[in-house]
């Protein structure tokens, strides 16, 4: 998203640059132009600030340049093996903290009307502004609600906030501290990447233990989807397929993606509707139960190929399924994105069976590649797929298959209905048709990001 929406705003017209820690990745990759050196509450030495502009796009950004907290191997977030780094609290905190002091004129040449903040990483941003009086009003969107950025109360004290901000009223959570809880409290306005997540996340089942917070700022929490990025996903564009196709080819270059899945998955020849999945193997993406419903699936007439990576339990239990239904069931675990497109891209039907979904890209992707999603209805998933049934596959708007149960027979449900419009092939042409043309590019979210930072703007 972060990739995605900030050229999607200045194409609207907005004046927009992005704040990043300063990985020693993105350094490399830019030519940098020094803005600033700050003394900050977090080291001896002070921090660079470096401007850089992304060529292809044109979107300038801030890089906050401390290689003690930066120039790390692993990810962003965790050690080599996975561990969270013992300074996360810090690291994150100096990001925070740049991105308010930004916003109060650190650099002289530029200076934002909002502060627009990513889920918990960036979640203490509108408490310096806070503790600051700052005049800059603050966006903060929540991505995914399960990720809390949780520390114990002893980190409070090397945040350099007032002590009165470790309070209930404020970043204290169940006797820690949460930067997720900060962005929440403190920003004058609260989004998430869909409606239907914005509405659930207010509910005990959904809330992750944040839901009475939420509830207090139901005014200031709206949903804007996310969009699809057109030069990554779009199937008549894609190097990475076999054969590029639109709407109208749809049948060829589908069949020449689904072959390459078949030679290096070993799936038995035969029409029989073949589901695909690209997913974190977790809880949360209710693999679980896809793995439960494995053996229904294929007494249904269904094959499947998987592609993901995550727990270690799920992964046995796949590997085992693919032995156990070869020719059937092909499963690979690991990180590779040519074959997530040629699994979208060969598969007839996409399966999402989320226990919760803020919004969900996978979808997306599948509407636009012709596969037809059969989601559980939540979150995202709810809000960009429209199911089958007899009023929608008469009025033309159905598009796949939505199911209410996060159980194995839930997920069940929604396949054989699958099944029962593959046998009617010239229904399940109509409604993939749909699923194609639908829009979800990053116009319209854009757009309404846009109207509400006019409207705070405007306050
Ligand atoms: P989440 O961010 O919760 O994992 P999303 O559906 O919003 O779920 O986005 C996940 C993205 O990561 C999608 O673009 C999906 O295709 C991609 N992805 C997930 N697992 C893999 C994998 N094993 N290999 C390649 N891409 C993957």
């Amino acid at each position: 998203m972060i990739a995605a929406l900030p050229p999607a705003l200045a194409e609207a017209g907005a004046d927009v640059r992005l704040v990043l820690p300063g990985f020693t990745a993105l350094l490399d990759a830019f030519a940098l132009n020094d803005i600033a050196r700050l003394r900050t509450p977090f080291a001896e030495e002070r921090v660079r600030i470096a401007l850089a502009r992304a060529p292809e796009r044109g979107v300038a950004l801030y890089l906050v340049d401390h290689p003690a907290f930066y120039d790390r191997p692993g990810t962003p977030y965790q050690t080599p093996d996975g561990g969270e780094w013992g300074d996360n609290h810090r690291r994150f905190a100096l990001l925070g903290w740049a991105a308010a002091a930004l916003a109060q004129g650190a650099d002289p040449n530029w200076r934002p009307q909002i502060l627009h903040c990513h889920d918990w990483h960036a979640g203490l941003a509108p408490a310096y502004l806070r503790a600051a009086n700052a005049a800059v009003p603050s966006v903060f969107t929540v991505h995914n609600l399960a990720y809390q950025g949780f520390f114990p109360a002893g980190a409070f004290g090397d945040l350099a906030l007032p002590a009165n901000f470790f309070s209930i009223n404020g970043i204290e959570y169940y006797g820690g501290l949460s930067f997720l809880k900060a962005g929440l409290y403190y920003a004058d306005r609260l989004t998430t990447v869909s409606p239907t997540y914005a509405r659930e996340i207010q509910t005990p089942d959904f809330g992750m233990n944040i839901d009475g917070l939420l509830r207090t700022r139901a005014n200031a929490l709206s949903g804007i989807l996310n969009g699809v990025d057109p030069d990554i996903w779009s199937p008549e564009k894609d190097a990475l397929l076999p054969r590029r196709y639109g709407v109208a080819s749809a049948g060829r270059g589908k069949s020449a993606a689904r072959a390459e899945l078949a030679r290096r998955f070993a799936l038995a020849g035969g029409d029989e509707l073949l589901y695909g999945a690209v997913t974190r193997l977790t809880w949360q993406k209710g693999m679980d139960l896809l793995l439960a419903a494995l053996p229904g699936l294929v007494a249904a007439g269904g094959k499947l190929v998987l592609l993901g990576s995550g727990d270690g339990g799920l992964e046995a239990g796949f590997n085992a399924a693919a032995q156990a239904h070869a020719g059937q069931v092909g499963i690979e675990i690991g990180y590779d994105e040519a074959l997530s497109h040629l699994i979208v891209a060969g598969s007839d039907a996409i399966l999402v069976p989320s226990r919760f979904e803020p919004c969900g890209l996978t979808q997306l992707y599948a509407l636009r590649y012709g596969a037809l999603p059969v989601v559980r209805r939540t979150g995202g998933l709810a809000d960009t797929v429209v199911d089958s049934n007899a009023v929608t596959l008469a009025d033309g708007s159905a598009t796949g298959f939505a199911f209410d149960d996060g159980t194995p027979e839930g997920l069940l449900s929604g396949v054989q209905r699958a099944a029962e419009l593959w046998g009617d092939k010239a229904a399940w042409r109509r409604v993939m048709r749909q699923a194609m043309t639908r829009d979800f590019g990053w116009e319209a979210a854009a757009r309404q990001y846009l109207a509400l930072y006019d409207e705070l703007a405007a306050a």
